[in-house]
């Protein structure tokens, strides 16, 4: 049998031979982008139901549809892990939403802060980007994408128990404090602006117990980059890495 090159995300329920209709949109990228005919296999996932091997029962113009196989993989969710970043430049918040779905979060979490130059964004668009990160690099589960929120707001009522690795450029250079962390329980990550946290902000973030405040090391990275590295500190920490 032909092997599937071809990963969609449906939001269909995915079982043994499970029909599941295209939109226009997915049945123009299969059919007309990726020439797709009747008898091509695809792989489908939903976000709850693992991946499954489907066949191309249908492809026209205007829609299409596929016909469910076998389930190849059971449903692999990352752990509890939220990423709060404040947004920045198009491409650059792009490449945070799409990295934070590689490398693994359960949530991704746009937070404006006293320095942050984005007063909104378009969550629509971020979501789609994480569906497409998700299709590529092999994920069964999508990170739910949530709408802008003031930091001050989401800490003020953050959740007792969800601990918070706090990537604190005042801490530069210092040794890691995740070791003695613990594992398991809810987390989140949050990653500042470019312009860094404010003194009200670093003053309200110190005084939560749930805040762990961590060095990423003896330089000063890009928002972007010290995302990517906060994400591969905690999941090589106290992640599935291990
Ligand atoms: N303008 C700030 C730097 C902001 S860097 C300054 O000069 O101090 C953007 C964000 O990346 C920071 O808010 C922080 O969350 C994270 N970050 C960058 N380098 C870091 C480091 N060495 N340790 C911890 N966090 C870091």
């Amino acid at each position: 049998m032909q092997d599937a090159k071809i990963r969609l995300y449906v939001e269909q329920p995915l079982a043994p031979g499970q029909a599941v209709a295209l939109s226009r949109d997915q049945a123009h990228y299969l059919f007309t982008v990726m020439r797709l005919g009747a008898g091509a296999p695809v792989l489908l996932f939903n976000g709850r139901d693992g991946e499954w091997r489907a066949g191309v029962t249908v492809a026209g113009r205007q829609g299409g549809m596929l016909t469910c196989g076998a389930q190849t993989r059971a449903v692999q969710t990352p752990p509890d892990l939220w990423l709060l970043f404040a947004p920045i430049r198009k491409a650059r918040t792009d490449f945070i939403v799409e990295k934070a779905v590689e490398m693994g979060v359960a949530r991704v979490v746009p937070v404006q802060t006293a320095h942050t130059n984005a007063d909104r964004i378009r969550q629509d668009r971020l979501q789609a980007h994480a569906v497409e990160a998700a299709e590529q690099c092999g994920a069964t589960f999508v990170p739910e994408v949530a709408e802008l929120v003031a930091l001050d707001r989401l800490l003020a009522d953050w959740p007792s128990e969800r601990r918070i690795l706090w990537a604190d450029e005042s801490l530069v250079g210092a040794r890691d404090a995740l070791q003695g962390a613990g594992r398991g329980g809810p987390w989140a990550i949050l990653v500042g602006p470019e312009g860094g946290f404010s003194e009200k902000e670093r003053a309200r973030l110190r005084a939560m117990p749930q805040v762990l405040p961590v060095s990423l090391g003896p330089r000063i990275l890009r928002a972007d980059t010290a995302a990517v590295a906060a994400l591969t500190l905690w999941q090589s920490v106290l992640g599935d890495w291990t």
